[in-house]
């Protein structure tokens, strides 16, 4: 849980050392939204994605399940500033298959939190393979990232994609092929 107190101070301290007055007009709420702010951009901290995961369906056809263009916005844990873009995912069944709504409920736990893309993309194929035990799954995950365009190299527009390959997609290039040309078309 986000300990609203602790980062209203915190907020005041940082405000001060970039040697703002804490006490004019526009600020003097500023540390209590912040507070609150955190509750959603790092609710992810609270949530297991299992528990979304859990709720399963059974089905006779194990043919390639893919949802793209997930939005996300997440926080980079090296600068605590936003990076946000699409997550694309898709597994090969192993008999059951959850909602596609859990899918994108998943994005936003591991989202939902101070993150690196890379580890993202990660536990979101790690939190499928253990609770659908799927024949594969691929996560690939494309995001902007505001500590590069806004500060250090400054190059907007810049994009980081991060992919990860599981079971049955990790040598089969062509099921990959099929993955990337179903995220593009
Ligand atoms: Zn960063």
């Amino acid at each position: 849980m986000v300990d609203k107190k602790k980062i209203e101070e915190a907020v005041r301290l940082y405000l001060e050392g970039i040697g703002e007055d804490v006490s004019r007009e526009g600020l003097l709420e500023t540390p209590s939204r912040i507070a609150r702010m955190c509750e959603e951009v790092y609710g992810g901290l609270d949530e297991d994605a299992d528990v979304h995961l859990a709720k399963q369906f059974t089905v006779e056809n194990n043919e390639m399940v893919l949802e793209k263009d997930i939005t996300f916005y997440s926080m980079c844990e090296h600068h605590l500033l936003p990076f946000y873009g699409k997550a694309h995912i898709a597994y090969i069944p192993n008999g059951k298959v959850v909602g596609l709504s859990k899918l994108a409920r998943t994005v936003d736990v591991f989202a939902r939190r101070p993150q690196i893309q890379e580890k993202m993309s990660v536990q979101i194929a790690d939190a499928l393979e253990r609770n659908l035990k799927p024949q594969g799954v691929m996560v690939m995950v494309e995001a902007e990232h505001t500590c590069m365009t806004m500060r250090g190299i400054k190059k907007p527009g810049s994009k980081t994609v991060s992919t990860v390959a599981r079971g049955a997609f990790r040598d089969n290039f062509e099921l990959q092929k099929m993955f990337m040309d179903m995220v593009r078309g």
